[in-house]
């Protein structure tokens, strides 16, 4: 499958240039981004890729099939319409979509006929993690989401935190139940809040990406917490997303889709 890797010298995007290189029925034919490529990048896993600034003339230039994108919200949802608008699939895991970019795209995909793709988080475990807490979210009232993150995340809180709160409420088909403060001596320590489930984020240097989702119930807690080390966890699922993204017909999100259900166009 030829891949276009938008955001190919970001964190991401340069590990899922060196991940996809790495597999027999892929190959990285063209590498955009805004700053500059790294030379050796480009050099040792991708030599014959075009490098551009811009999506719609790499793709025109290196006729991908599909196109992974981890840049920034804005530019990612005008990466998805070009690349729609050429019959080319889109497999995204930058965050920070609203509703309405989801509900855009989706539209424009489905008109096209064309597949697309959307995950919060491509990490595998972190998938079963909130397949996990959406099991567990009728069994408890109270929960709360605490994720923590590198220092150069641009959003908070993270899309997956997010995801997991919105299934967790779904699951439960009411809230969850969020206990009173009677009085705060600072501001702000309780988090958000997304139906009753309090999200933290925290922002270090050393940290990758990382969840913990935390249920209470009559004297007892239950814990789940996933990490992802390093950037290649993310890569597994990127590599399913793109095998199987062609065979779609529509948008869809979630790696949960691609992992538990028999999503086809
Ligand atoms: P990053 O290191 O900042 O990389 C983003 C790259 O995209 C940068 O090189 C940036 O260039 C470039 N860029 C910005 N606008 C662009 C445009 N219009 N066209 C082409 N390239 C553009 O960020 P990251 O840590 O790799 O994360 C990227 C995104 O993936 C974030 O939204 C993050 O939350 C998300 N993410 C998702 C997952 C998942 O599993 N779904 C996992 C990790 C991260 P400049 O630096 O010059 O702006």
């Amino acid at each position: 499958m030829r891949v276009v890797v938008c955001g190919a010298a970001g964190r991401v995007g340069r590990q899922m240039v060196e991940s996809l290189s790495q597999e027999a029925d892929m190959e990285v034919v063209g590498l955009v981004d805004v700053a500059a490529i790294p030379a050796d990048l480009a050099r040792s896993f991708a030599p014959s890729a075009v490098c551009s600034d811009d999506l719609a003339s790499a793709i025109d230039q290196s006729s991908p099939e599909v196109v992974v994108d981890f840049t920034v919200a804005a530019a990612a949802r005008e990466n998805m319409v070009a690349a729609i608008e050429r019959g080319v699939s889109p497999v995204v895991g930058t965050t920070g979509f609203s509703d309405d970019d989801i509900e855009t795209i989706s539209r424009k995909a489905r008109d096209a006929g064309v597949g697309a793709f959307i995950a919060p988080n491509f990490s595998i475990g972190a998938v079963v993690l909130m397949r996990l807490s959406e099991i567990a979210a009728s069994h408890f009232d109270h929960v709360e989401i605490i994720e923590l993150h590198h220092d150069g995340k641009v959003d908070a809180p993270s899309g997956t935190a997010l995801h997991t709160a919105r299934m967790i409420v779904e699951a439960r088909g009411e809230p969850a139940v969020d206990v009173a403060t009677e009085r705060f001596t600072l501001e702000g320590v309780r988090g958000g809040d997304y139906d009753g489930v309090k999200i933290h984020s925290v922002r270090l240097p050393g940290l990758v990406a990382h969840q913990e989702v935390v249920f209470g119930g009559v004297g007892q807690t239950l814990t789940l917490r996933h990490d992802s080390t390093s950037r290649e966890s993310f890569a597994p699922g990127v590599i399913i997303a793109i095998r199987r993204v062609r065979d779609l017909k529509e948008l869809v999100v979630g790696l949960d889709k691609l992992l538990f259900e028999s999503v086809s166009g």
